[in-house]
């Protein structure tokens, strides 16, 4: 399966960094608005509140509200929801069995690894449709200012 492309203006990609050094030592989390499929144009971002209680220094989850909500907040945009994206203190950014297991095919999943407060790697995801395991999708960091 070939790798899948995602576009981001510099000036989104450094609010998800900054968004990760914010909830540090927790994950943040939020939705990714854009349009398409490969290659796939992220436009927008959807910041959201780590609901988790329990371990919010390793899980984040996404609420049914939360979709409705950030679904909403792409059609005022003329955008879709097309992934998700957090953080990974103190890890490297690669998807947790955890990810795995609650992400969905299709949406593109953005990983930010925090250590010490400072924003290190940035990956991107996609889940296979056998759901048995996550493809590396590139980010083409785009310079200049966000549409
Ligand atoms: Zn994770």
């Amino acid at each position: 399966m070939a790798d899948t492309h995602l576009k981001i203006s510099r000036e989104l990609a450094d609010k998800i960094r900054e968004h990760g050094a914010e909830t540090y030592p927790h994950e943040c989390c939020g939705a990714l608005l854009g349009k398409g499929n490969d290659p796939r144009e992220i436009l927008g971002l959807f910041p959201l509140v780590n609901r988790r209680d329990d371990s919010p220094r390793n899980r984040f989850s996404v609420t049914s509200q939360d979709v409705l909500d950030a679904e909403k907040a792409a059609r005022q945009q003329g955008l879709d929801v097309v992934g998700w994206y957090h953080s990974h203190p103190d890890h490297p950014a690669r998807p947790s069995q955890y990810d795995r297991d609650h992400a969905w095919p299709w949406y593109s999943y953005i990983i930010v690894s925090v250590a010490e407060a400072k924003p290190q790697d940035m990956t991107s995801w996609r889940l296979n449709d056998d759901r048995e395991a996550f493809s590396p999708e590139a980010i083409d960091v785009q310079q200049g200012a966000a549409v």
